[in-house]
């Protein structure tokens, strides 16, 4: 049993590993490695004045792994309902928490599997969340361009962060902040 399940480490997925593994919480964050950023030449991210999508995409990983998160690289192919939270399945492993975060990038197959609501818009369908981050499955939340924000990685980054603050500040029952000092 771990506190949390991401399904992505893509900007937003591995964003919010960064965040939850810095909160002390046991992160699983799992990516099957076929994330479109690594294409990428990313030149409008704030504060890099330009870096290539693998870069960011391989880099993000590594801190998340940094910051505590466990990363394995393995495709989930369900997530199915427990008394305690959810199972998240993989191939050669299954999962166990209380949350799940998906951010998935396009993929929402998962999600609809299990009973997610998703909304339509721009020819496309997309997981919908409320203000938070939260998905009308309790215990499940959503962040990036699965949800429908702008397709950018600043965006999705940020994202990812803002959704992982929002579901730490309720396992924590009070707002989460994480800020460190220079010494
Ligand atoms: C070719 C290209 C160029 C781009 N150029 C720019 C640019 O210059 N500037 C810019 O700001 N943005 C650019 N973007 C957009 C940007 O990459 C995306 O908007 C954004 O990064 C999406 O982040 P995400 O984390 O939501 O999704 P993704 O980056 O798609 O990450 C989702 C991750 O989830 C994983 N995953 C999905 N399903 C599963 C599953 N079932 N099990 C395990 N893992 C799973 C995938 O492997 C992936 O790693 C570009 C995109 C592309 C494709």
């Amino acid at each position: 049993m771990v506190d949390i399940v991401i399904i992505g480490a893509g900007p937003a997925g591995a964003s919010a590993g960064i965040f939850a593994g810095r909160a002390g919480k046991k992160t699983v964050v799992l990516d099957n490695d076929r994330s479109g950023t690594s294409k990428a030449w990313v030149g409008n991210h704030y504060a890099v004045m330009g870096v290539t999508g693998f870069d960011l995409y391989e880099t993000g990983k590594l801190q998340a792994q940094k910051c505590g998160a466990q990363l394995v690289t393995a495709e989930a192919i369900a997530i199915e309902p427990t008394d305690t939270g959810f199972c998240v399945v993989t191939e050669e492993e299954v999962y166990e928490a209380p949350y799940v975060l998906i951010a998935s990038g396009p993929g929402r197959e998962l999600a609809e599997q299990v009973g997610v609501e998703l909304k339509s818009g721009e020819g496309r369908s997309y997981i919908k969340v409320d203000a938070e981050g939260r998905t009308n499955v309790p215990g499940i939340w959503a962040a990036g361009l699965c949800t429908g924000v702008s397709m950018h990685v600043a965006v999705t980054a940020g994202d990812g962060a803002r959704v992982a603050i929002h579901m730490l500040s309720e396992m924590n029952g009070k707002p989460y902040v994480d800020h460190d000092l220079m010494c």
